[in-house]
């Protein structure tokens, strides 16, 4: 007969545990670190954010068999992503966004020239106007001052028509 006598004791026991970690930008050598939360401190340090990629070579390529895998952060990759020729699908797009692939490529190209991401400048005067009620007034009348200068008198009085006309009941009058 077997028996057991039992007692309520505390056991402490030694884990390992990650307390940080970093990550390497390929490119530049930046280092980012990552610890657990809930460690404050290490706030500043993940305002460096990477990338990982990975490539495996078939049979074709001069590098069969290898398997490649490097980081980049943020700051590498937008710089080599600008010296592409085509612009990435999604690349600074989400599901809200109002442009065709052609667009995106022209608007790709003009932040590729000037730095600047402007989703709005190869629209049209009307095809603007088809989104004048997805913005507030004063943002969409900034949208036409910046793109149609010489359309915005034309549009603030016509906007000003529209309003006067739905506080009577009416319906828009064109643009
Ligand atoms: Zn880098």
């Amino acid at each position: 007969m077997r028996s057991e006598v039992t007692e309520l004791r505390e056991i402490t026991r030694l884990e390992q545990v990650v307390v940080s970690s970093s990550i390497v930008c390929n490119k530049c050598g930046k280092q980012a670190m990552y610890r657990p939360l809930p460690d404050k401190t290490a706030k500043d340090e993940q305002q460096i954010q990477m990338q990982s990629f990975e490539c495996s070579f078939g049979y074709s390529s001069r590098y069969d068999n290898e398997n490649w895998s490097f980081e980049l952060c943020e700051e590498c990759l937008l710089e080599l992503v600008r010296s592409f020729k085509l612009v990435p699908q999604g690349f600074r797009s989400s599901d809200y966004d109002l442009y065709d692939e052609t667009k995106h490529q022209k608007i790709f190209e003009h932040w590729q020239r000037t730095g600047e991401w402007e989703p709005f400048k190869f629209h049209s005067y009307e095809e603007l106007l088809e989104y004048r009620k997805l913005f507030n007034e004063d943002y969409f009348a900034s949208l036409v001052g910046k793109y149609y200068p010489e359309r915005l008198r034309q549009y603030r009085r016509k906007s000003e028509a529209m309003h006067a006309a739905r506080e009577f009941g009416g319906c828009d009058p064109a643009l």
